[in-house]
């Protein structure tokens, strides 16, 4: 229902109005002034606004004036009330740029009219933004989330499918299997029989994988000669079984590929969730280590996985037990790396970037320590000592050198679902007397999907307190155009894998470029990460990205070391 907002000071007026839009279906609003109007036009953002001239206080073209200067509200439609005999005033009104007028007095068919009509024309306008996006979105989604030899889902969207498929299984209470599978000698395949016929033969096993499950079952590419299946609706371990050996059956049939015959194994790895505890990625885990134990095995093509087949990982349990202390062993430092605009080639503001080097092991790399600092809880009281750190630095650096930079903060999903975020973020703002704009939280892809209007409820809270809000490694993970649409963001920053090869893989240039065009239609920014080449940094000037951060600029360094590339203010 469209909702339309009556502003004018005129009691009697007002309620007719109201009452007329009611019995035509309207979701009516009134406001007694013009004040109370342009408070109400911001909270409600109506479809169309409805507003008398002559006000005491704020008057028409005061409340018209005020709504234009606020991106949010300048494109609702307006049409203003006048008396009859204010010719001079309607005039006023259109030359300011209101979409209609309505002389009092009016017929409800001369209302109506005048409503639909804009209605309809406020639609038009906004019709071919929403399909460009849409178009940008789809193409970007086809490229980002299907793999191009055989169009199956890739691993980023297998992901997101089989966490709706376990939900869906714990609603009811039924069973999912996950199947890892793996082509033996596919290699030998592809170096004497060459990469043409490689290619053929991983399209026709996508095709009997496909043919060999059900239509609700999910069958996806992980690379390579990687697959994985994901087989719904089951209620016992025991309904798999059948499925095992017919599968197998199904793949070892020879393959006329070019007029020759191929014969290839597979090694099936499976995994049964009926605990409703696993996560996806624990799932995919167990199956690939099933995996791994039937391809070492050579004897059998399937097996299920076990908690045995777990090699005992003392890397990572050491890795847990000096976590523990490394904050008050003050283990921990903050590097930080430079991010250049580049348009002007300065440097605009870095990312606090995480260090941990211990008497034991050394320094450990953050892709292995923060997923356990994750898991254990611990990223918590390290994040807040990040941020903390990162927060007096900066404001250090500004008062020194009196330039304006801004500095991203990394948030891990744990940490992005604390109760206390929002009050622990204002407390070190205020203790640092850092200025909130100065400061901007990185968010992956998959902790802002996780639950949606938590969300936005908190990106909310942190945009009226004036901080950024960038979605960091963008690309890896699953976005529903949907909700970016609703999330309040200032920066998307594009992963480094897709930067990698921009220069020389056709389809990670295709992304890099649909991720840059969604974003301007989405009004925000860009930044591309670990850019190492002259190449790549020109391929991204070129296509409108606005910002990079990556080798080619500087590596992270330590606070004393940024503080000259500060004052050497090195352009490029
Ligand atoms: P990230 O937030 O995507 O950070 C960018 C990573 O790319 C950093 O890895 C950086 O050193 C690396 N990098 C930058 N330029 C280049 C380049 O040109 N080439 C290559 N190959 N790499 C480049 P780093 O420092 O190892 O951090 C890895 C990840 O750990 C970060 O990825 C972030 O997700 C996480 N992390 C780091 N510090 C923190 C922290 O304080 N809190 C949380 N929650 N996570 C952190
Ligand atoms: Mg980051
Ligand atoms: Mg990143």
């Amino acid at each position: 229902m469209k909702k339309i907002l009556v502003i004018e000071d005129t009691p009697s007026l007002r309620e007719d109005v109201l009452q007329i839009l009611e019995c035509l279906d309207f979701e009516a609003i009134g406001a007694e002034n013009g004040v109370v109007g342009v408070e109400l036009a911001k909270t409600h953002l109506p479809d169309l606004i409805i507003c008398d001239v002559m006000m005491p206080q704020l008057d028409g073209y005061g409340v018209f004036t005020a709504l234009r200067q606020d991106p949010e509200t300048a494109v609702i439609p307006f049409i203003f009330l006048s008396a009859k005999a204010d010719r001079s005033d309607i005039r006023q009104g259109m030359n300011l740029g209101a979409d209609d007028y309505l002389t009092k007095p009016f017929t409800t068919s001369e209302l109506r009219n005048a409503i639909t009509a804009r209605l309809e024309k406020q639609a038009a306008v906004i019709q071919p933004y929403i399909d460009e996006m849409k178009k940008a979105a789809e193409h970007l989604s086809q490229l980002a989330y299907s793999d191009p030899l055989t169009c199956l889902p890739n691993r980023i969207l297998l992901h997101h499918r089989l966490r709706e498929a376990l939900a869906t299984a714990r609603r009811n209470q039924q069973g999912v299997a996950v199947l890892c599978l793996n082509l033996d000698r596919f290699k030998v395949v592809n170096s004497t029989m060459g990469h043409l016929m490689g290619d053929l033969l991983l399209q026709s096993v996508a095709q009997r994988l496909t043919h060999s499950v059900k239509a609700e079952d999910i069958v996806a590419r992980l690379g390579g000669d990687e697959f994985s299946l994901v087989l719904v609706n089951l209620s016992l371990t025991q309904d798999v079984e059948p499925i095992l050996p017919r599968l197998v059956q199904n793949l070892t049939e020879p393959y006329s590929l070019n007029g020759q015959s191929v014969r290839i194994q597979p090694s099936i790895g499976v995994t049964f969730y009926s605990n409703y505890e696993s996560s996806p990625d624990q799932l995919l885990n167990q199956a690939d280590t099933a995996m791994r134990w039937v391809k070492e095995r050579g004897d059998v093509r399937y097996h299920f996985y076990s908690p045995e087949m777990d090699r005992v990982d003392t890397e990572r349990q050491l890795i847990e037990l000096y976590l523990g202390q490394a904050l008050e062993r003050e283990e921990f430092e903050v590097y930080y790396q430079p991010q250049v605009n580049l348009i002007t080639g300065r440097i605009i503001g870095m990312e606090a970037l995480l260090r941990w080097t211990n008497p034991e092991l050394g320094s450990v790399d953050p892709g292995k320590f923060i997923p356990i600092a994750e898991m254990t809880g611990l990223i918590v009281p390290i994040g807040e000592w990040v941020l903390r750190t990162t927060c007096r630095q900066v404001k250090a650096w500004q008062t020194s050198s009196l330039t304006p930079m801004r500095v991203s903060v990394n948030l891990s999903a744990r940490q992005f679902r604390q109760q206390n975020l929002i009050a622990t973020i204002r407390e070190v703002l205020a203790e640092t007397e850092l200025e909130p704009d100065s400061l901007c939280i990185e968010l992956t892809e998959t902790s802002v999907m996780e639950d949606v209007e938590v969300t936005i409820a908190t990106l909310h809270q942190l945009q009226q307190m004036g901080i950024q809000i960038s979605i960091d490694d963008f690309g890896t993970g699953y976005s529903s155009l949907n909700y970016l649409k609703r999330f309040p963001l200032d920066t998307l920053k594009i992963d480094k894998s897709f930067i990698n090869a921009i220069t020389s893989d056709s389809n990670d240039a295709a992304i890099v470029k649909a991720i840059i065009a969604m974003a301007q239609t989405l009004k925000i920014k860009v930044i591309a990460e670990g850019v190492e080449t002259t190449e790549q940094f020109d391929f991204l000037r070129k296509h409108g990205c606005q910002a990079i951060q990556g080798y080619l600029i500087s590596r992270p360094v330590p606070a004393i070391a940024f503080a000259d590339l500060l004052t050497q203010d090195r352009r490029l």
